[in-house]
């Protein structure tokens, strides 16, 4: 099954992909995490990422279609994947279809987290992630603390905040989203493939939740 997850960045669409894929038993590929693994090589490819990501700029859909290309046609996404920032143009998407009829196979649902944009920039500002590559766990320091302040629960390495988790660069990744990736949404919807999870912070929902509703939808809906 691949099921792509669409959402503004930081609308928790990385953390209840993980639980999906936890649940799911499918491996979560992540675009942006992906992308951070070759940054942190030397080498052309990794600079060249690098200069894009720091300013909150795309990296450009020919780079961005060949690498994640190259990831999914690896042994541990035969049983599909669950796909988090990519695609993240409508080129990508189109791009990304077409890969997997070749293969005999397709998106079985898009999954839109939809939260506000106040509550976005609050929430990416207060983000930090493992600093440990292999681990990636996200903390949130209002609701999601670790237990031990600047540490891992998971894995006990220190916690750092994204070079690319600043408000200049969340606001220019908001309007990236708005220019590009929001169609996004739209392309799925005329397939009949978009489910969409409302939420705010009052609502109290929280990751866990949500995946647990994804669930239950797939359940019914799929399986
Ligand atoms: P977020 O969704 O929180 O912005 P990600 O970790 O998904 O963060 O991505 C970080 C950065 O990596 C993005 O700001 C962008 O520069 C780049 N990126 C990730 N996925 C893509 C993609 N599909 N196409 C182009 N650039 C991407
Ligand atoms: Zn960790």
């Amino acid at each position: 099954m691949y099921i792509v997850m669409l959402g503004k960045p930081g609308s928790g669409k990385g953390t209840v992909g993980k639980m999906l894929s936890e649940s799911l038993g499918i491996v979560h590929i992540s675009s942006g995490e992906l992308f951070r693994s070759y940054s942190k090589k030397t080498g052309k490819i990794g600079e060249e990422i690098d200069s894009y990501i720091v300013k909150g700029n795309l990296v450009p859909d020919n780079l961005t279609i060949e690498l994640l290309e190259k990831r999914l046609l690896e042994t541990d996404c035969k049983n599909g994947a669950i796909l988090d920032g990519f695609p993240r143009t409508v080129l990508q998407a189109q791009t990304l279809d077409t890969f997997l009829q070749k293969q005999g196979k397709k998106i079985n649902i898009a999954v839109e987290l939809d939260l506000a944009d106040q509550e976005i920039i609050s929430r990416i500002v207060k983000r930090r992630v493992c600093s440990n590559m292999d681990c990636g766990e996200v903390y949130n320091l209002e609701f999601k603390k670790p237990k031990v302040e600047g540490i891992c629960d998971k894995c006990g390495s220190k916690l750092i905040q994204r070079e690319d988790d600043t408000i200049e660069t969340v606001q220019q990744r908001l309007k990236n989203y708005y220019e590009t990736s929001a169609k996004l949404a739209e392309y799925y919807k005329k397939q009949d493939l978009l489910y969409t999870v409302k939420f705010n912070l009052q609502s109290n929902k929280t990751s866990k939740d949500i995946a647990q509703e994804i669930k239950e939808y797939l359940n019914k809906e799929m399986l």
